[in-house]
């Protein structure tokens, strides 16, 4: 028998710095799961910053930390943060 190892789809979790951010949508526009929708709120600089429209979507595929200019946001696996809540909590 061939072991292919855990094979469960990766999920991920979107931190945004809200303020870092300069509102060129690049992340919405490029998330392949469409989990990002620009914000109708302003950040401190005027902007309009990225939300999570819908977190089950992600894959963790990390093209939204590697485009955003700005380095304004990053993603964590969701396993690893529900470890952390664990040993937290
Ligand atoms: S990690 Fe990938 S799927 Fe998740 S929000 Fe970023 S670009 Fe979209
Ligand atoms: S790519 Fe970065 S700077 Fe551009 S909208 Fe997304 S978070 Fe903001």
């Amino acid at each position: 028998m061939i072991y292919f190892g855990d094979l469960r789809p990766k999920r991920g979790v979107v931190h945004i710095e809200v303020d870092r951010c300069k509102g060129c949508g690049f992340c919405v526009e490029y998330c392949p799961r469409d989990v990002l929708v620009m914000s109708d709120e302003f950040n401190a600089k005027g902007y309009h910053p990225p939300k999570v429209k819908d977190i089950d979507n992600c894959c963790y595929c990390q093209l939204c930390e590697a485009i955003c200019p700005e380095f304004a946001l990053f993603v964590t696996l969701a396993e690893e943060e529900a470890e952390v809540e664990d040993r937290t909590s």
